[in-house]
């Protein structure tokens, strides 16, 4: 089985990461892909998170009906900061090949992850880049002490010393953030076309983003 894993804050959950998934589960031929929301995720230092099983019943109401989609309670179950190193290390126990789904934004900071040079041994990577016609390159991509450990397959494709791959990918753009999300309901605008209808009823229902 390939498994796809794409973890984040999803505070909420919205319609870029859902075609994203889609996407990526197509194009990569994956037999499905975990929505691993964070119980407490390590970069977000940002005050009032939602609860984490709101965040949950968020991704599962809108992912209802695709075979492909799956949602992941492991960080919410693990509880404390989620670590993707320890994600990644309990999802190979069940499955074969992983690929770690993660857009340009996050990955750019990887060097600040906990134990990071460790999960490129344990797991592909699919990178979700914005449109480029050009090549890129190791030294745009990676941090200074992972460079030496990449090898170039292609002009959007690496290799690493462990074997694993690392792959950049388009995916439609669709510019839309959690945080616009949240500024929105602030501003007393509707979420309607950016969220499922599913996930704006959870929202208001919940009484979420308001202050
Ligand atoms: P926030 O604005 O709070 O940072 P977000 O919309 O970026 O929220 P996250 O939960 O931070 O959502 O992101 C989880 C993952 O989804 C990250 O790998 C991020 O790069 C990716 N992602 C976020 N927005 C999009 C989008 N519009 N299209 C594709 N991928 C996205
Ligand atoms: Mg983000």
């Amino acid at each position: 089985m390939k498994i796809g894993l794409f973890g984040g804050t999803f505070d909420p959950v919205h319609i870029g990461h859902l075609r994203a998934a889609e996407e990526i589960r197509e194009s990569f031929l994956l037999d499905r892909v975990y929505f691993i929301p964070a119980y407490i995720p390590p970069h977000k230092r940002r005050q009032g998170i939602t609860d984490a099983d709101i965040r949950l019943r968020m991704i599962k109401s809108a992912i209802r009906g695709n075979p492909y989609l799956r949602a992941s309670e492991i960080e919410l179950k693990r509880e404390g900061v989620s670590y993707s190193i320890d994600t990644v290390r309990a999802f190979e126990k069940r499955f074969k090949t992983l690929y770690f789904i993660i857009g340009i934004d996050a990955f750019s900071e990887i060097d600040t992850w906990h134990d990071y040079r460790e999960i490129f041994h344990h797991t592909n990577f699919i990178i979700m880049i914005r449109p480029s016609n050009g090549k890129t390159f190791i030294k745009d991509i990676f941090p200074e002490d992972l460079k030496v450990k990449m090898k170039k397959m292609g002009n959007f494709s690496f290799q690493h010393v462990s074997g694993n791959k690392i792959y950049l990918h388009r995916v439609t753009q669709l510019d839309i953030s959690s945080t616009g999300i949240r500024e929105n309901v602030k501003s007393g605008k509707t979420t309607r076309y950016i969220v499922p209808k599913t996930v704006e009823k959870i929202i208001s229902e919940k009484g979420l983003y308001r202050v």
